[in-house]
């Protein structure tokens, strides 16, 4: 390996170094088949909603080869399974097998990693909303994927994200508070005067936990400096006790003494499960870091279903080309073999949308916004539907 980082740079994913071995090691076998034409798909062996993200990696990594691409879009939040029960395909691929082998590892694992990531963020955008919440957690993973976290969290249903190339690559100028150390180093009050002084306005955030009492130290921000926006509480888990009790009792204390517009940010260790009590006690904007960015993969698997017109396919697997069909008035999802009609209320529209065709991109990437965009019209549709 080169380099002074244990990673593999785009370069040895391009070269399919990345890759499992077996494949490698079984091609030269694999090309005596004189170029079998595959359909190969990919689906999720759990039983799940999904917010699907990671295509825009593979399409960049597949591009130029002979190779054609059918997605679920980026940011389309769905069960991993359909009304009947029937695995959805979230891509489907086509093409001569030997030119695909290789990339399975790696096209697995972008979509795999980052809809962990996605539907992660998706679960607690739902939990949260209608107040908002950044993503803080990439300092929890390796830096090299930095940027594709953030972009999975915001994409999820973050309003913003912490790091710097994450900013650049969902457009957004990246979020940050004050570090405890600046306290630590410049005293706590001049800090704060600092971050105030330069932070934009309807930004400024002030950490309040570093030493003191959290309802002391936050009547202290309001006499001080009235025109804070935020006040963060990362309060030690050592410190914690009931940490939706300390939110509750400064909010009391600011609004008894007319402080209301400081609103109360969280952070530090936040659970999907401790979000509802938080949000009731008055938090108003969450960080939330290792949650998301360390969330679980999913379990994404590639299966060949189809060679040349033939429908094959492992046990356990669905055979045969596929489409996915969705009722535009109920949202009632069917898999159905490819070409075949269905009706629910009225024809059923495939979701699936071609975004490679023999290796040439069919239309121009969305941005990080318009799949967000997407994601979390579809993610407020669940929570329609939970209300109702
Ligand atoms: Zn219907």
């Amino acid at each position: 390996m080169k380099g002074k980082y244990f990673i593999a740079d785009q370069e040895d994913i391009d070269k399919k170094l990345a890759s499992d071995v077996y494949f490698s090691r079984t091609i030269p076998f694999v090309e005596q088949n004189d170029g079998k034409a595959i359909t190969a798909e990919i689906t999720a062996s759990s039983d799940e909603i999904i917010n699907f993200t990671g295509v825009q990696e593979i399409l960049n990594l597949l591009e130029g080869k002979n190779i054609s691409l059918r997605t679920l879009p980026e940011g389309t939040v769905i069960r991993s399974r359909d009304s009947a029960g029937i695995p959805i395909p979230f891509v489907i691929i086509e093409g001569i097998y030997e030119s695909i082998m290789e990339y399975e590892t790696s096209l697995l694992g972008f979509i795999c990693q980052s809809s962990g990531i996605s539907t992660q963020s998706s679960k607690f955008f739902q939990e949260i909303y209608p107040k908002e919440f950044v993503s803080f957690g990439i300092r929890r993973m390796h830096p090299a994927i930095s940027p594709m976290i953030d972009r999975a969290a915001f994409i999820g249903g973050a309003s913003g994200v912490s790091g710097i190339l994450g900013g650049e690559l969902t457009d957004t100028i990246p979020v940050g508070t004050m570090p405890h150390s600046i306290a630590i180093i410049m005293g706590e009050e001049k800090a704060w005067e600092y971050v105030y002084n330069n932070s934009p306005k309807g930004k400024r955030t002030l950490l309040i936990d570093t030493f003191g009492d959290e309802k002391i130290k936050a009547l202290e921000i309001a006499e001080k400096f009235p025109e804070t926006d935020y006040i963060r509480l990362d309060t030690h888990s050592t410190r914690r006790g009931n940490f939706a009790s300390i939110v509750r009792e400064v909010r009391w204390e600011l609004d008894l003494r007319g402080h209301s517009r400081i609103k109360i940010m969280v952070s530090g260790g936040l659970k999907l499960d401790q979000i509802s009590e938080l949000k009731k006690a008055g938090a108003e904007l969450f960080g939330v870091g290792t949650s998301i960015a360390s969330a679980k993969p999913i379990d994404f698997a590639m299966d060949i279903v189809q060679v040349e017109k033939k429908p094959i396919s492992k046990k356990g697997k669905y055979s045969g080309s596929k489409d996915v069909l969705k009722c535009r008035e109920c949202d009632n999802v069917r898999v159905v073999p490819k070409g075949i009609p269905l009706q629910c209320h009225g024809p059923m529209k495939s979701v699936m949308v071609e975004v490679l065709h023999e290796g040439k991109k069919v239309m121009e990437p969305e941005t990080a916004k318009e799949i967000r965009a997407r994601s979390v019209e579809m993610a407020l549709k669940l929570i329609q539907a939970r209300i109702e």
